[in-house]
C-alpha cells in the first residue's frame, strides 16, 4: 500500500455518519497530545493531512483518510483533554467502544502512547475493549526521541512484559516510534499492510 497517497475524505461526528462498510480500515486512537496527528502525517508524508498542534481535544470528529477506494485510515478523536466535560468524555467512551465492537470493516487499531507515560488509565481501558472483541492492537510508543535509545528500549520491554503478563501478546504488539526522527515508519507500515490486505 502506498500510504503517501492518503487523501482526506470526510469527518463524521458519529458512527452513524461513517462511510459505508466496504473494504478495510485501521483506526488510530490515543490520548490528546500523544502524537497521533504527527504520526499520521509522518506515515503519509503529508504534513497537513491530520492537523498538528491544534487545540487538544477540539477535533471531536472521526476523520477518514482514504488510501484508495477500499482501504482507509481512521483518525479517532483524541481522548483525555481535561477541559472536556465528563458527559462528552462518556459519550466518546461509548462511541469508541461501539466502533471497536460494531464496525465491520475495522481490522485493527493503532494505539498511540507517549513513551514518557505509557499505559495510562485510558490506554488500558481501550486495550481491554479491543481485547474483549478480539480486535488486534498495535501500540506506538511515540516521541521515542525524547529518551536515549537504552531507556526507550527499556520502556518497550516493560510494555511487552506487561502484555505477556496480561496474556494478550498474540493480539497486541508494540513498537517505538518517532515522528521527529521518522523512526519506526517501516515497522508500522508492515503491520498496516497485513491488516489492510483485501
Ligand atoms: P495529537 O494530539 O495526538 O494529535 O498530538 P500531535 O501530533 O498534535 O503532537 C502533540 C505534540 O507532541 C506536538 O507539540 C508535537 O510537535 C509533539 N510531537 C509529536 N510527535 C513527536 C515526536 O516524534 N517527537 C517529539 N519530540 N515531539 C513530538
Amino acid at each position: 500500500i502506498n500510504f503517501r497517497k492518503a487523501y482526506y475524505v470526510q469527518s463524521a461526528p458519529t458512527l452513524r455518519e461513517c462511510p459505508p462498510e466496504t473494504g478495510a480500515e485501521v483506526a488510530f486512537a490515543g490520548r490528546s497530545n500523544a502524537g497521533k496527528s504527527s504520526a499520521i502525517n509522518t506515515l503519509t508524508g503529508n504534513g497537513k493531512l491530520a492537523r498538528t498542534s491544534k487545540t487538544p481535544g477540539r477535533t471531536q470528529m472521526i476523520n477518514y483518510f482514504f488510501l484508495n477506494d477500499d482501504q482507509r485510515l481512521v483518525d479517532l478523536p483524541g481522548y483525555g483533554f481535561a477541559k472536556v466535560p465528563l458527559a462528552t468524555k462518556q459519550k466518546w467512551d461509548k462511541h469508541l467502544s461501539e466502533y471497536l465492537q460494531e464496525r465491520q470493516t475495522l481490522r485493527g487499531m493503532v494505539l498511540l502512547m507517549d513513551i514518557r507515560h505509557p499505559m495510562q488509565e485510558f490506554d488500558t481501558m481501550v486495550l481491554n475493549w479491543a481485547v474483549e472483541v478480539e480486535m488486534p492492537v498495535h501500540i506506538l510508543l511515540t516521541k521515542a526521541d525524547k529518551f536515549k535509545r537504552g531507556k526507550a528500549n527499556g520502556t518497550l520491554l516493560q510494555v511487552k512484559k506487561h502484555l505477556q503478563e496480561a496474556q494478550v501478546e498474540d493480539l497486541v504488539s508494540v513498537q517505538t516510534f518517532s515522528s521527529l526522527k521518522k523512526e519506526g515508519v517501516k515497522e508500522l507500515e508492515r503491520v498496516l499492510n497485513q491488516w489492510l490486505a483485501l
